[in-house]
């Protein structure tokens, strides 16, 4: 059995934060992933979406050049050269993020653990004690469940597409919905976003009409739905675009209420971090996003 001060369990955003200023104070840490480390906002999330975003905005603005006096008629994306930029910002994110744990001198341990006990937990064989846990092992999408959802991609394959989709239907009108319509739309590409909850529902009224008025003048249609009764393939390809649904991806295992000193730890590792039930296991980042949505009993959009 290894023992150490304080174990993280998912190598994300959240993680790494949680990590940041324990490992700095000289405590014993560990962080266990797995996967491939550095999170979705750094590998398939925020990051290689911005690099998508710039070249359509660079696209939009030469469209208006001729305006300003400037021909660029024949002007069009390469996409693939734009998904090959982008493969530049999220192909070294792994290394660099297994070098800061290096230089934290945080062990990295592979797997997927499971909780034995309050204070200890294993992965594979080898069994793990630690004071206190931060469990940021993020969220997935949510299975969809009407006829032909096989049909329907998720935003990680939207993000490795080629080519320039003739119609983009994005299931869902929320932020990242709105962002790759907005992609699409500059590049030319018919985009509908189906809309069961009102369009980017939670956000301040001011900023969704601004964002939808200049959604409208890129062509993004917003068509109000109950709900998508089914997809179908009808030969010319089908592409669509579901934000991420968040569902919890954790393992609570068997964890007992034991405080004190595994309290003092999590307040260390920042005010993101919020316990739970769960004695020396606090959760972070979209794992707790995702729990407060289930306990609440969010449903799937
Ligand atoms: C397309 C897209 C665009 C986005 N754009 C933005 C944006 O512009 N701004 C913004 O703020 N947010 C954005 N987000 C959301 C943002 O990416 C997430 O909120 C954030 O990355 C969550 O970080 P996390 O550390 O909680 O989880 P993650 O980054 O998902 O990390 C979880 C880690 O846990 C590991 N793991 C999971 N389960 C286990 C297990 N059982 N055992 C061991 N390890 C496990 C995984 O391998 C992973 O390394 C975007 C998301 C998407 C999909």
């Amino acid at each position: 059995m290894t023992t150490y001060d304080f174990i993280v369990i998912g190598g994300g955003r959240a993680g790494f934060s949680a990590l940041a200023p324990v490992a700095a104070s000289g405590e014993r840490t560990a962080l266990i992933d797995h996967g491939a480390i550095g999170g979705l906002c750094s590998l398939n999330g925020c990051n290689p979406k911005k690099v998508l975003v710039r070249s359509s905005e660079v696209v939009e603005e030469l469209s208006n050049a001729l305006r300003f006096g400037v021909d660029v008629s024949g002007m069009h994306a390469e996409w693939g050269r734009v998904i090959d930029r982008k493969e530049t910002f999220t192909g070294g994110v792994t290394e660099q993020s297994e070098q800061m744990l290096r230089d934290m001198g945080t062990d990295l341990i592979h797997g997927a653990p499971r909780f034995i006990g309050s204070d200890r937990l294993v992965v594979g064989d080898e069994e793990y004690h630690a004071s206190a846990f931060v469990i940021a092992t993020g969220s997935i999408p949510r299975p969809l469940d009407f006829p032909g959802a096989e049909h329907v991609r998720s935003t990680d394959d939207i993000l490795a597409l080629r080519t320039v989709p003739e119609h983009l239907v994005c299931i869902g009108a929320g932020v990242v919905a709105f962002e790759f319509g907005q992609v699409f739309a500059r590049l030319g590409s018919r985009v509908t976003i189906l809309a069961r909850d009102p369009a980017l529902a939670g956000a301040e009224e001011e900023m969704v009409a601004a964002l939808l008025d200049y959604s409208r003048e890129l062509g993004i249609e917003v068509v109000s739905v109950e709900s998508v009764a089914e997809v179908r393939d009808s030969g010319g390809g089908v592409c669509g675009c579901i934000s991420r649904r968040r569902d919890v991806r954790r393992d609570r295992g068997k964890l007992r209420s034991e405080r004190g000193r595994a309290c003092c730890l999590a307040r260390r590792a920042g005010s993101g971090c919020r316990g739970g039930s769960y004695g020396r296991a606090w959760s972070c980042g979209d794992a707790l996003s995702a729990e407060r949505e289930q306990r609440r009993g969010v449903r799937g959009r």
